[in-house]
C-alpha cells in the first residue's frame, strides 16, 4: 500500500513514498525552523526595512513626478533596452549598469536588497507563512535558462532588432542622448490598473505555485544576467572549518540554495541563485559562514567526492510538458489586448507550467496536493481537487482563446508590415499618405493583397476578442482608409482614441483630420487638426493642414492665426510664410501680405510662386519698376520646370501668365496653347481672362 509522504522541501510535495525518487532530506527542514530550533535571522528585518525604503522612495518618485510634471527617468533596468536601442541614456540604464559591474565582484546581491519584486515575493512568502503555507520551489532544469533567454531578448534582440530586420532608416544607431530627466515618466509603463493582476500574478499566485523566489528563478530577465555574473564574482557566501552541517542555513534559504550542501563540498555557495541576503549567515550556530573574497564559482575547486545533486521537481517527460505549458501561456497571452506587459507574462508561462504538470500528476497519481492542500488522496479526487481541474480547464480555455486572437494579431501584423515596407519604398509617411493623389496610381496587386489580410485577421481580433485593443483599431483604421472605407476607418479611429494615453490622443486625431477631410466633414477635420496641434507627433503637421483647411473654408483670420502659429514654432519653414501671405492677400493687407512673401522668399529664392505673388503685390503697391524681376524669375524658373515636366498642363499655364506680366504675349501665347492641348479647361480660364 502506498502511504502519502509528508512534504519536502524539495518542491514535489505529495509524492507517492512508491516513488522511487523521494529522498527525505537528511538536514534539518521547515518544521524545525517552525519549531524554533533554528534561530531567527538578525538579516531578515534589516533586508525587509531596506525594500520597505526602496517601495517608499519608488513611490515618493512617482508623486514628484506627479506633482512637478518632470522628474528623473525611471530607476528601472527595463530602461536599459532604450538607452541600447535609441542611445537614450537614462536612470534605469546607469542603475542596470552599475548594478551589473557590482555584481560581478559581490556576486548577486542587488535581487535581495534592491529589487521590490523580491520585496513583493518577500511579503507574499511572509503572509503565506502567518497561515501555515511554506512554499515549495518549483525545480524545473530546462525553465531555469528562461530568465537568461528573457534577458538576451530585452537586451540584446530588442536592441538590434531594428538594425538588422527593419528597414531603414532605422539601419543607424542614432547616437547618445541625455534622458535623464523626464517629463513623460510612465511612458514606458504599463496602465497603472495593469498594477493589480501583475501584484496578483508575480507576487502571490507565482510564490504560491513557484516557490518564496519563484519569479527569480522561473521568469525575471534581469536575474538572468545577475545569475550569470554571479559565477564570475569573488563576493560569495563561503565557510569555515566550523561547519557542522546541521543544515540551518539551508533551512532559512528562501532562494532554496542547498547551503550546507554546497560549502561542505567547495567551500563557499556557488548557485546562481543565491541573492546574498546573508540569512543563512546569521542563523549559523557555529558562526561558520561568511560573506568574503576568494575564487569565484567557475574556479571553485571540488573538495568532496559527494556528488551534488539538484533536486529538480520534474522527470524528463514532465519537463516536456511543462516547457510545452510555458510556450503557449507566454506567447497566448503576452500583450493580448495592448495588457499584459512582457514580465507578467513570464510569470504566467511559468504558472502554465506549475498547473500542467499537476494536471499529469491528478491524471497519473493517487495522492498528489499542492503546498499543504490535498488535491487528490488514495486515488479520489477532492472538492479542492475538482475545483482546482476545473480552474485550471477555464485558464486553458482563456489561453486557448487568447491564443487564437494572437495568432491573428500576429498574421494582420505580418500583412501591416508589408503595407509599411510599400509606403517606406515610395518614401510616403503617413502626414503624406493621408491625402496623397499619388496612392490609386502607385498601388500594386501585392499591395491590395496585404491590406485584405490585414483587415481579415484585425476584423477577427476585434469581433472575437475578450476586449478591445488600441493597437488593433488603430490599424484596422489605416486599413479601411487604404481600402477606401472611409467610414468604417473614422470608426476605427474614433473607437480607439479614448483607450490611449492622452499623449498619443494628438496622433489619432491626425489621422482624423484626414480622415474628415477626405470624407468632406471639413469643419470636423478643422477640429481634428486643432486638436492634434496641441502636441504629439505630428503637432506641426496638423498645425500646416489646420491652415490650409481654414484658407479653404474662407476662414481667413482663423487660418492667419494657425499660419502664424506655424511661423512662430517653424521660423524657417518656407511654406508657413507664403500661406500666411496667402491669407493676408486674400484679406486685402497687403503690405503684410508682401512681408511675409518676401520672408518666404528668402528661405525659398528660386520658387516661382513667390516670386509671381510678390511680383502682383508689388504692382497692387505701385512699385511696378520693383515687381518686374521677380516676374523674370518667375517666368524663368516656370519655364524650366514646364520643360522638365512638359506634360503638366498647370506649369505651361503658369509660364504664359508670368510672360503676360512681362508683356511677351507672343511668347505667353505659346505656353496658353500647350496648356489647353494637354487640358482642355484651361482654354475657359483664358476665355474667362485670366
Ligand atoms: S554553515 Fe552553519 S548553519 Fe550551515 S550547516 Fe554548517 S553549521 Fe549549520
Ligand atoms: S545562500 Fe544564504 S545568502 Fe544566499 S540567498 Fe540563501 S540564505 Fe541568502
Amino acid at each position: 500500500m502506498a502511504v502519502k509522504s509528508a512534504p519536502t522541501a524539495d518542491g514535489c510535495t505529495g509524492r507517492d513514498t512508491t516513488s522511487r525518487r523521494h529522498l527525505p532530506l537528511k538536514v534539518i527542514d521547515a518544521e524545525n525552523v517552525r519549531a524554533g530550533r533554528v534561530r531567527a535571522s538578525r538579516m531578515g528585518k534589516r533586508r525587509a526595512a531596506v525594500l520597505i525604503a526602496l517601495n517608499v522612495l519608488m513611490i515618493a518618485h512617482v508623486i514628484q513626478w506627479w506633482i512637478s510634471g518632470r522628474t528623473v527617468s525611471p530607476i528601472e533596468p527595463s530602461e536599459t533596452m532604450y538607452t541600447l536601442r535609441d542611445g537614450a541614456i537614462n536612470a534605469g540604464f546607469i542603475f542596470f549598469s552599475l548594478a551589473l559591474l557590482s555584481t560581478l565582484i559581490l556576486g548577486r546581491w542587488v535581487c535581495g536588497w534592491g529589487c521590490h519584486i523580491v520585496a513583493l515575493q518577500d511579503l507574499c512568502g511572509w503572509m503565506m507563512k502567518k497561515v501555515g503555507v511554506r512554499p515549495k520551489p518549483f525545480r524545473s532544469r530546462v525553465l531555469m535558462f528562461v530568465p537568461l533567454l528573457a534577458a538576451l531578448y530585452m537586451f540584446v534582440y530588442t536592441p538590434l532588432e531594428p538594425r538588422l530586420f527593419a528597414p531603414p532608416p532605422h539601419d543607424k544607431f542614432p547616437g547618445f542622448s541625455n534622458h535623464l530627466m523626464t517629463e513623460g515618466f510612465w511612458d514606458t509603463f504599463p496602465d497603472p490598473w495593469v498594477a493589480v493582476p501583475f501584484l496578483f500574478l508575480c507576487g502571490f499566485a507565482v510564490v504560491y505555485f513557484l516557490g518564496a523566489k519563484g519569479y527569480c528563478t522561473n521568469a525575471c530577465p534581469y536575474g538572468g544576467f545577475f545569475g550569470l555574473l554571479d559565477q564570475l564574482a569573488p563576493g560569495r557566501i563561503r565557510v569555515t572549518d566550523d561547519c557542522a552541517q546541521c543544515g540551518h542555513c539551508t533551512a532559512v534559504c528562501t532562494s532554496n540554495v542547498k547551503v550546507h550542501a554546497e560549502v561542505r563540498d567547495y567551500g563557499m555557495v556557488v548557485d546562481p541563485g543565491c541573492m546574498k541576503c546573508m540569512d543563512c549567515v546569521s542563523v549559523c550556530p557555529n558562526d561558520a559562514l561568511y560573506f568574503g573574497f576568494g575564487r569565484p564559482k567557475i574556479l571553485a575547486v571540488q573538495r568532496t567526492d559527494k556528488q551534488g545533486r539538484a533536486a529538480w521537481s520534474l522527470t524528463g517527460r514532465e519537463e516536456l510538458l511543462a516547457v510545452a505549458a510555458f510556450a503557449v501561456g507566454f506567447f497566448a497571452w503576452r500583450s493580448i489586448y495592448d495588457a499584459v506587459p512582457f514580465l507578467m507574462a513570464l510569470a504566467v508561462g511559468g504558472i502554465m507550467a506549475f498547473c500542467a504538470v499537476k494536471l499529469l500528476h491528478l491524471a497519473r497519481r493517487r495522492n498528489v496536493s499542492i503546498q499543504n492542500i490535498e488535491l487528490k488522496s488514495g486515488d479520489r479526487l477532492r472538492p479542492v481537487g475538482k475545483l482546482f481541474v476545473a480552474a485550471v480547464l477555464v485558464a486553458l480555455a482563456l489561453t486557448g482563446h487568447s491564443g487564437y486572437i494572437r495568432y491573428h494579431e500576429f498574421a494582420g501584423n505580418r500583412a501591416y508590415a508589408r503595407v509599411n515596407d510599400f509606403f517606406y519604398q515610395h518614401n510616403m509617411p503617413e502626414e503624406v499618405i493621408l491625402d496623397s493623389p499619388e496612392l490609386p496610381r502607385l498601388r500594386t496587386a501585392e499591395f491590395d493583397e496585404a491590406v485584405r489580410r490585414g483587415l481579415t485577421h484585425f476584423s477577427r481580433c476585434e469581433d472575437r476578442g475578450l476586449l478591445g485593443s488600441a493597437d488593433t483599431r488603430i490599424k484596422l483604421g489605416w486599413l479601411h482608409f487604404l481600402n477606401g472605407a472611409l467610414d468604417e476607418s473614422a470608426g476605427f479611429f474614433e473607437a480607439a482614441r479614448p483607450m490611449v494615453r492622452p499623449k498619443l490622443r494628438g496622433t489619432i486625431d491626425f489621422y482624423l483630420g484626414g480622415v474628415y477631410a477626405r470624407q468632406g466633414r471639413i469643419e470636423e477635420a478643422v477640429l481634428a487638426y486643432s486638436s492634434a496641434g496641441e502636441g504629439g507627433t505630428y503637432a506641426f503637421a496638423a498645425l500646416v493642414k489646420q491652415g490650409d483647411l481654414l484658407a479653404m473654408l474662407g476662414r481667413l483670420p482663423e487660418a492667419v492665426e494657425v499660419w502664424r502659429r506655424v511661423a512662430r514654432i517653424a521660423p524657417r519653414f518656407a511654406p508657413a510664410h507664403h500661406n500666411l501671405g496667402a491669407a493676408l492677400r486674400r484679406l486685402n493687407r497687403v503690405p503684410e501680405a508682401l512681408e511675409h512673401y518676401e520672408a518666404a522668399l528668402n528661405l525659398m529664392p528660386h520658387d516661382p510662386d513667390t516670386h509671381f505673388e510678390v511680383g502682383d503685390l508689388l504692382t497692387q503697391l505701385g512699385r511696378g519698376e520693383e515687381a518686374r524681376p521677380h516676374y523674370v524669375e518667375a517666368a524663368e524658373h516656370y519655364r524650366e520646370l514646364a520643360a522638365r515636366r512638359p506634360n503638366d498642363a498647370k506649369l505651361h499655364f503658369q509660364t504664359g501668365v508670368a510672360l503676360t506680366r512681362l508683356g511677351d504675349e507672343q511668347a505667353a501665347a505659346g505656353f496658353f496653347a500647350k496648356a489647353v492641348e494637354l487640358d482642355s479647361r484651361y482654354r475657359e480660364f483664358l476665355e474667362g481672362g485670366e
